[in-house]
Order: C-alpha cells, then structure tokens, then sequence
C-alpha cells in the first residue's frame, strides 16, 4: 500500500530522518519504535502531509503523495492521530469526529456523518459522552476521540502516533484489544510506539529507527533481540 523510499528530512543542520526506505503491506501492522528523538513522528508527519520530506518519495498505491498537503493525503486515505492530542477543543466529541468524516477518504455529511461518528464512539469505548465538550474529556477520552476521528475518515493507512502513552495500566490493556480488534478487521496500521507490550502484540513487523537511519526491521522477536537495537536503546538513556 505504501512506499517509502530514500526519505529524508532535515531541519536546519540536524538530520531527523535519514534515507529512510519501507513498505507497508495490506492488512498489516507496521511498528515503528526506536529511542526518543530518532525521527518517528517526522516520519509520520512526512506521510500525513503534516510537512514535506526534503528528499525521497512516498507513494500510496503507486501515487506520489511526498510533499502534497495533509488535507489532499487524508483525501487519499492516510489518517492519523497526534502525539500530542490535537483536538477542536470548542467543538462536542461527536462534532469532532463529524469533522474528520468531512475531511476523509470519503465524504460524509449531515445525518450520514452522525450517525457514522455515533457508531465509530461507541467503537472506541465512548458511547456515552457523545455530547460533551472535548476540553472536559480526560487524557485516555482525548485519545479515544482522536481515534474515532481518524477512523471516521475510513482511512487506507492508519497512523498511530503514541496512541498508547501515558495510559494507566487499565487503560493500556482496553488500548490494547481495541488496536487488536482494528487489526483483526483488516486494517493497515503505522504504529509508533514505545509500549514494548503493545509491540509484540500488535505488530507483524517493525522499522526501528536511531539518529534518523533504520538500524533494523524484522518482525518483533526478531529487532527486539538484535544487539544493534538493545545498544540503541541503552545508549538513549545516557
Ligand atoms: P519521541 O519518541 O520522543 O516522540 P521521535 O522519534 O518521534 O521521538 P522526532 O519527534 O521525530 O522523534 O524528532 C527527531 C529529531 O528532529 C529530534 O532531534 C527533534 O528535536 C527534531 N525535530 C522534530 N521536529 C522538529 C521541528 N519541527 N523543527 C526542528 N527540529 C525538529
Ligand atoms: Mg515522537
């Protein structure tokens, strides 16, 4: 489905994505995981349109989407959620999830739209909070709303930027099941992540990511034992 190749991304002298090079099979769960800094999110935020790489090609069943604007990739069929929640804070949650059913692969509006967003609520555990303003959700409901938004957009590719962080041990387990049941109804899923658990569970294979280079990719047993990865990891937390 996605092509990423010699992708690129610098910021003034630092390089945070080096020569990156993947592909994202149908039906599959991509991890990408590596230390802090080591150019995850830039790379997901090349793939959402969010900002251009600086060099290399990314294609979305064969089209070229590097460099195009978010709003024409979401069109396309890659939708994601924030590391940070990016949410419509004066806007209900149903509202907020009508927006992306407006903004997706394919439009909905009115009735249509509402009814899709409901349903896509209940989905993700928050049927009963429809009307709330988002500003008086807790940190675990954000992410849930962000989720529905990005899954109201009927994406191709689904991008999960830390959708599992900060959660309490409760909330990682039900994070956990719900990404399974995405997996397990055929989606295609980037997930950043750091949860060694969600991992191992979730993932069919994995890009791991140090200084903006790829140092590994394999499937989880395979980069989580590889010597180059755990020295990648040891050396962030000097
Ligand atoms: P984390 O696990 O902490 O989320 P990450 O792997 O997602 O880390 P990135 O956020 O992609 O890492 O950052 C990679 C590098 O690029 C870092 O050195 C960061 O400071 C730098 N960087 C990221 N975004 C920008 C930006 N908009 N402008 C300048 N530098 C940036
Ligand atoms: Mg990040």
């Amino acid at each position: 489905v996605l092509e990423v190749r010699d992708v690129t991304k610098r910021f003034g002298g630092l390089v945070a994505v080096r020569e990156m090079v993947f592909d994202v099979n149908h039906n599959e769960v991509l991890g990408i995981i590596g230390p802090n800094g080591s150019g995850k999110s830039t790379m997901i935020n090349m793939i959402s349109g969010t900002f251009p790489p600086s060099s290399g090609s990314i294609r979305l069943n064969g089209q070229e989407i590097a460099g195009k604007p978010a709003h024409r990739i979401a069109r396309q069929g890659v939708a994601r959620t924030f590391q940070l929640v990016r949410l419509l804070p004066e806007l209900s949650v149903v509202e907020n999830v009508i927006a992306g059913a407006a903004f997706g692969h394919r439009k909905r509006w009115g009735a249509e739209a509402e009814s899709f967003a409901r349903t896509l609520l209940e989905r993700v555990g928050l049927g009963r909070q429809i009307n709330m303003p988002v500003s008086s959700l807790t940190y675990i409901n954000t992410k849930r709303v962000e989720l529905a938004r990005a899954l109201a957009c009927e994406p191709e590719v689904l991008l999960l930027d830390e959708w599992l962080a900060g959660l309490n041990p409760t909330e990682l387990e039900t994070g956990i099941d719900l990404i399974k049941s995405l997996r397990d109804e055929g989606r295609t899923i980037i997930l950043v992540e750091h949860v060694m658990d969600a991992i191992r569970s979730l993932c069919d294979r994995c890009v791991v990511m140090s200084s903006g280079a790829k140092i590994a990719e394999g499937t989880p047993t395979e980069v989580l034992a590889d010597e180059e990865v755990i020295r990648a990891y040891l050396g962030a937390d000097e």
